[in-house]
């Protein structure tokens, strides 16, 4: 009996009025536990969220197994054909990718091409000259696009730092209706989970983020630090409705994977997430829609900055900034439009320095001591009370309280991608891959 390794990727099997590509996963998971031994968990690896052709969560999927040779074409079968069944392969723009890869240890240039997939963009191209190179294989379906999501998911080992989510999934009958949760169950999981869990609720609104919207099978999800904390979460929630199936992922959720350190505001591309360094030079406003928008430079460049309604805390930080602010902004960036520099679509902000915020009033009158009135543009002041007109009197400087203070800023949960970290996750950073697996890490 010769034991290999195959790794399994696969994306871009739903569409916006069905499916899931974790989904698919889960019941392959099912379907392959008889034929494999699963030697990590479901690795749900979140791509670029700023690729101009996807709209959702960009997520794709890659189990990792351990095989008898015998059974190689039974397990390939077996993907094939639930992926056929399970993905809206009549939807314009759903474009299933499958990679099976079978060298035990992923190349280097593989897992390039992953970081490449999560902080850039990417080429379907290259993810065949790659496939090929190391004698895998790529399925595409309509336009093929999923087999570069597929093979940056077997790419993306999660070798450092790394989050869980347990996901439960609804009986196909439920698929559309609203989702039945106990809501104050999902409160009292958080408080019983903290640090381990995040992302459960926007204490600002008092809602639940962990279900989702929408035709999806997804009943809800919880992310966390270790299998044992959404585990653990997951038998907190209480449901109202059937739970059909649920399974345990490792994804790059909630880790910043996506955000890439860029020197000049100059170099800043489109679709690009990006951490970038610079000066506030024009002045915040809000758009209509309550959108926060100002500007930073460094010495050769000028970007805009943009505060979504959706990001809450830090939109209301944005709009107290001043020009001559120091700033760390972090987000996706958008190209430009109608003659305006990018566009950074913030997702964080880190305040570096705060300038002094100066305003000019009116002069105080010499002789009664109320403010001076101005008469027009250098045309001096004069007193209301008295009447007087000193010759002399201008503009006083002075120094306002500024109302925020240096640090990060992150926008409001229920409007964080899923790669963004959240508070709950500074310094709980790991740096490397679990040592064994949990037992039940799904359903039976
Ligand atoms: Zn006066």
């Amino acid at each position: 009996m010769t034991r290999k390794t195959m790794h399994i990727g696969i994306d871009d099997t739903d569409s916006t009025r069905k499916g899931c590509t974790t989904y698919v996963t889960a019941l392959l998971v099912e379907k392959l536990q008889k034929l494999v031994e699963f030697i990590d968990y479901p690795n749900l690896v979140r791509l670029n969220p700023n690729v101009p052709w996807k709209t959702r969560g960009n997520g794709a999927l890659c189990l990792r197994v351990r095989y008898d040779k015998n059974f190689e074409d039974k397990i390939k079968e077996t993907v094939i054909s639930t992926v056929e069944e399970h993905a809206d392969l009549a939807f314009k723009g759903t474009d299933p990718g499958i990679v099976f890869f079978t060298k035990a240890r992923i190349p280097r240039e593989v897992r390039a091409f992953a970081r490449n997939a999560t902080t850039g963009i990417v080429k379907l191209e290259d993810a065949l000259k790659l496939v090929a190179k190391f004698n895998g294989e790529a399925m595409g379906y309509n336009k093929r696009r999923g087999i570069i999501g597929a093979l940056a998911a077997i790419g993306e080992t999660l070798q450092r730092d790394h989050t869980f989510e347990v996901l439960a999934y609804r009986i196909p009958e439920n698929y559309g209706l609203k989702r039945k949760v106990d809501e104050t169950s999902i409160f009292r999981m958080d408080k019983a989970t903290e640090p381990f869990t995040f992302n459960n609720v926007d204490e600002e609104k008092r809602r639940v983020i962990i279900t989702p919207r929408g035709p999806d099978p997804i009943l809800f999800g919880v992310r966390g630090e270790t299998a044992e904390a959404v585990k653990k979460a997951f038998g907190l929630v209480k449901t109202l409705e059937p739970v059909e199936r649920w399974v345990i992922f490792r994804t790059n959720q909630g880790t910043d994977a996506h955000l890439k350190k860029v020197e000049k505001l100059a170099d800043i591309e489109p679709y690009n997430p990006v951490v970038v360094r610079g000066t506030v030079s024009a002045a915040p406003h809000m758009i209509r829609g309550k959108h926060v928008i100002f500007s930073i430079n460094d010495r050769a460049a000028e970007v805009d900055c943009a505060a979504y309604e959706p990001t809450g805390a830090l939109r209301k930080t944005a709009i107290k900034l001043v020009i001559g602010d120091q700033v760390e902004a972090y987000g996706g960036v958008r190209r430009s439009e109608l003659g305006r520099p990018v566009t950074i679509n913030l997702e964080k902000i880190r305040v570096l320095r705060l300038t002094q915020k100066i305003v000019y009033q009116n002069p105080i009158c010499p002789k009664c001591g109320k403010r001076l009135k101005s008469m027009g543009k250098g045309q001096g002041f004069r007193c209301e009370k008295c009447g007087s007109k000193p010759a002399d009197a201008s503009k006083v400087a002075v120094r306002v309280k500024r109302e925020i203070q240096k640090g990060l800023y992150i926008t409001s949960p229920r409007s964080q991608r899923h790669l963004t970290k959240p508070f709950r996750r500074y310094g709980m950073e790991k740096c490397r891959k679990p040592a064994k697996m949990i037992e039940d890490w799904h359903s039976l």
